[in-house]
C-alpha cells in the first residue's frame, strides 16, 4: 500500500521533470546499489534521478534471503570480511573503511530498520523482511526528492571526449554531470538484471571480465541424484577432488536436485567451478554423509545395529537408521547389497563397502546451472579500470559504477548486498578528486 502510493507520487514527479532533464547525478538501475547511491548523492544536495527499466524498484532485493533479506554480515574483523571476496576483495578496503558493514547497520537502524543477527553473523531486519528494507530506502529517496523514473529501460550511453555525454531511453534523452551505472549483473534476469550495463561500460571503453553464474546449483554427470531430489542433508562434508587430489572441502548443508546438487555448501563451491574446470583432470565432488565418524567408529556402530536388528530387520531397515528416509532408495541403488537381505547375513566385506559408500559418494561435476538460477554474477567491469576510492571510471571522467556490475562477488551470508551498499554509497558521494 505504502509502496504503491510512493510509486504514484514518484511517477507524477517524474512527469513534472520532463522539461528539465538535466541532473547533477543520474543513476541507471534502481536496485540496492542504485538506491544507496541516489540516497547518498541527494542527501549531499545533488539533484538526482534513477532510471529504472521496471515498473517498480528493487525487484531482486525483494527476493533476497527468500524475502527475509540478509542484508549484511556482522563479522567485525575487516581482514576476515574482505577475505570472503577472494582475490578481488582488496578492491573493497577503501569503500569499507568509509562505509562498511558497521556503517551499513547504523544507516539502516537510523532509517527505521531494526536488525537481528542469526547463524553465521548474518544480519536480517528484525521485522518486515526485504520489503521493509526496500520501503525504507524508497522513503529516503522521497525525503531527498530523488526522481525515480520507472518503465524507462536505458538503451545507450553516449560517450564524447572521454566523458559520458547523455543517456538514451526509448522515449527520452537525459543528461547529467555525473552518471552512475548500477544495472546489476546477469543473474535472475526476470528481475530486470539482464546485463545491459556491460554494454554501457564497453561503450566507455571498459573491459568486462568473463561472466559466470555464481552461487548456483551444480549439474552432475550422474543422473541418480534425482532419486533423492529435494532431500536436504545437514552436517555433511563435500570434498572437491581434481584429478584425484583434494583441492577444497566444505562442511554444512546440501541437497539433491533433479539434475545434480544444490544447497549452501554447493552454492558456495559453485563460484570456484569455472577455475577448476579450466584445469586438467576430472572434477569430482565426494560426499561424506558421516563426517564426524571415522571408518572404524562407523563400522563398529553398524555392527552394533546389526546385532540389535538381528532376526527382525533387512538391509533397507539398517540404511533407514543411518540416513534420511528420502535417501534410502538412492543408497541401496548405489551399493551392491540387496534391500531385502536380512541384516544378520551381511558380511564384513559388505559392511566395509557400505561404510565406504556412506563416507565417499562420488559425483562428477558436469557444469553449472545457468544465470536464471544464479544468485549473483561472477565477473564484470574490470576493477583495474575503476578507482576503488571513488568508484569512478579511470577511462571516462564522469562515469561511476556500483554494485553487482563490478567484478566482485562474495559467498552467501550478506556479503553480496554489502558490496552494493558500500560501492553505492561511495559512488553517490561527491568526489573531491574529480572536483564534482
Ligand atoms: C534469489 C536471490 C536471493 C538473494 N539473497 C541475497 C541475500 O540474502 N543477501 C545478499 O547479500 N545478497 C543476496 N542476493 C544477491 C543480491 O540480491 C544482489 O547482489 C543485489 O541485488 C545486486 O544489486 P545491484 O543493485 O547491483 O543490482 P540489481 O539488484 O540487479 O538491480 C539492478 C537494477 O537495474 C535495472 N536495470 C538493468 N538494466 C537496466 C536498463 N537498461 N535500464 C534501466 N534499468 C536497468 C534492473 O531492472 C534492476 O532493478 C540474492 C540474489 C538473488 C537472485
Amino acid at each position: 500500500m505504502c509502496v504503491k502510493i510512493l510509486s504514484i507520487t514518484n511517477r507524477i514527479e517524474a512527469q513534472k521533470l520532463s522539461d528539465m532533464e538535466h541532473f547533477d547525478t543520474l543513476i541507471v538501475g534502481g536496485g540496492p546499489a542504485g538506491l544507496m547511491a541516489a540516497i547518498r548523492a541527494s542527501s549531499l544536495g545533488q539533484k538526482t534521478a534513477i532510471l529504472e527499466k521496471n515498473a517498480s524498484l528493487g525487484e531482486k532485493l525483494l527476493l533476497s534471503g527468500r524475502g527475509r533479506c540478509n542484508f549484511t554480515n556482522a563479522e567485525d574483523d575487516m581482514n576476515e570480511f574482505i577475505s570472503r571476496y577472494g582475490d578481488n576483495g582488496k578492491f573493497l578496503y577503501s569503500a569499507f573503511s568509509r562505509f562498511g558493514p558497521r556503517e551499513t547497520m547504523v544507516f539502516f537502524a537510523n532509517i527505521g530498520v531494526e536488525l537481528k543477527e542469526e547463524r553465521g553473523k548474518r544480519i536480517f531486519p528484525k521485522e518486515g523482511g526485504a520489503r521493509r528494507v526496500l520501503e525504507s530506502l524508497i522513503a529516503q529517496c522521497r525525503k531527498y526528492s530523488v526522481a525515480t523514473i520507472r518503465n524507462s529501460p536505458v538503451k545507450a550511453l553516449k560517450i564524447r571526449n572521454c566523458r559520458a555525454d547523455c543517456i538514451i531511453t526509448a522515449n527520452n534523452e537525459y543528461t547529467a554531470d555525473k552518471y552512475i551505472i548500477a544495472t546489476g549483473g546477469k543473474s535472475y534476469p526476470k528481475t530486470g538484471s539482464t546485463g545491459d550495463g556491460y554494454a554501457f561500460a564497453r561503450q566507455a571503453g571498459h573491459t568486462i571480465t568473463d561472466l559466470y553464474p555464481a552461487l548456483v546449483p551444480i549439474r552432475t554427470a550422474e543422473t541418480w541424484p534425482k532419486l533423492a531430489s529435494g532431500c536436504n542433508l545437514r552436517n555433511v562434508r563435500l570434498h572437491v577432488l581434481l584429478d584425484g587430489r583434494e583441492i577444497d572441502q566444505r562442511f554444512g548443508e546440501m541437497e539433491f536436485t533433479n539434475f545434480g546438487i544444490s544447497g549452501p555448501i554447493v552454492m558456495e563451491l559453485s563460484s570456484h567451478v569455472p577455475d577448476w574446470t579450466k584445469q586438467e583432470g576430472e572434477l569430482i565432488f565426494s560426499l561424506d554423509l558421516k563426517p564426524s565418524l571415522t571408518h572404524e567408529i562407523l563400522t563398529a556402530r553398524i555392527k552394533r545395529d546389526i546385532d540389535k536388528f538381528r532376526g527382525h530387520k533387512r538391509f533397507a531397515g539398517l540404511v533407514r537408521s543411518l540416513v534420511p528416509a528420502e535417501m534410502v532408495r538412492l543408497i541401496i541403488e548405489l551399493g551392491d547389497i540387496p534391500h531385502d537381505k536380512p541384516v544378520e547375513y551381511i558380511s564384513d566385506e559388505e559392511i566395509a563397502e557400505f561404510v565406504n559408500l556412506l563416507k565417499d559418494i562420488r559425483m562428477t561435476v558436469n557444469g553449472l546451472w545457468g544465470f536464471n538460477n544464479a544468485v549473483v554474477t561472477r565477473g564484470g567491469v574490470s576493477l583495474k579500470e575503476v578507482d576503488p576510492a571513488t568508484m569512478r571510471s579511470k577511462l571516462c571522467d564522469n562515469l561511476y559504477f556500483a554494485g553487482e556490475i563490478l567484478d566482485l562477488n562474495g559467498p552467501s551470508g550478506g556479503f553480496n548486498l554489502q558490496i552494493c551498499w558500500s560501492t553505492g554509497y561511495i559512488a553517490g558521494s561527491v568526489s573531491k578528486l574529480s572536483g564534482e
